[in-house]
């Protein structure tokens, strides 16, 4: 039975652009409920650990040093079938990419500065909402 929570954060460019209102209503709107909330930044160490899947890419010292370079928001979300219905919501990794109407579409600059997170699984959702939230953070 797929579960019914995922993480999610909204990225250093989508705090900047100024959307973290829009977002959460597009999240809202959709169905999703919060259920834990926090407007926080990455130390370094974090953003490592946050990301660690892709330590081996490329990309990765630039990902860091991007999460780290703003504040961002970080939240659990709850809804039936919570982790695939956000991944839709959010759209693809590069907005070029992303549906239309999807949250990457409408606010992201590019596929490094893509406006937002979503857990890409269950037991990723859990890993990932444990690692920014303690229990009594959580509603
Ligand atoms: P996220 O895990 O942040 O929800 P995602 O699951 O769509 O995004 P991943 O493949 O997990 O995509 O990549 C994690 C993040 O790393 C991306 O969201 C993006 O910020 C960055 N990233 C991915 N691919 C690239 C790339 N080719 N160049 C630069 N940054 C990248
Ligand atoms: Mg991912």
């Amino acid at each position: 039975m797929a579960g019914n929570r995922t993480f999610t954060m909204i990225k250093p460019d989508g705090v900047e652009s100024g959307n973290i209102g829009n977002i959460l209503q597009k999240i809202t709107d959709a169905g999703f409920v919060i259920k834990a909330l926090k407007y926080t930044r990455l130390s370094e160490e974090q953003a490592k650990k946050f990301y660690e899947v892709h330590a081996e890419r490329p990309f990765y010292g630039e990902l860091v040093e991007y999460m780290t370079s703003g504040p961002i928001i970080a939240a659990i979300l709850e809804k039936d079938n919570a982790v695939a219905d956000f991944r839709a919501l959010i759209g693809a990794t590069d907005p070029a990419e992303a549906a239309e109407g999807t949250i990457r579409k409408l606010y992201a600059e590019s596929k490094a500065k893509n406006a937002v997170h979503g857990s890409d699984s269950d037991e990723n959702a859990v890993i990932e909402g444990e690692f920014h939230f303690s229990a009594n953070e959580i509603f």
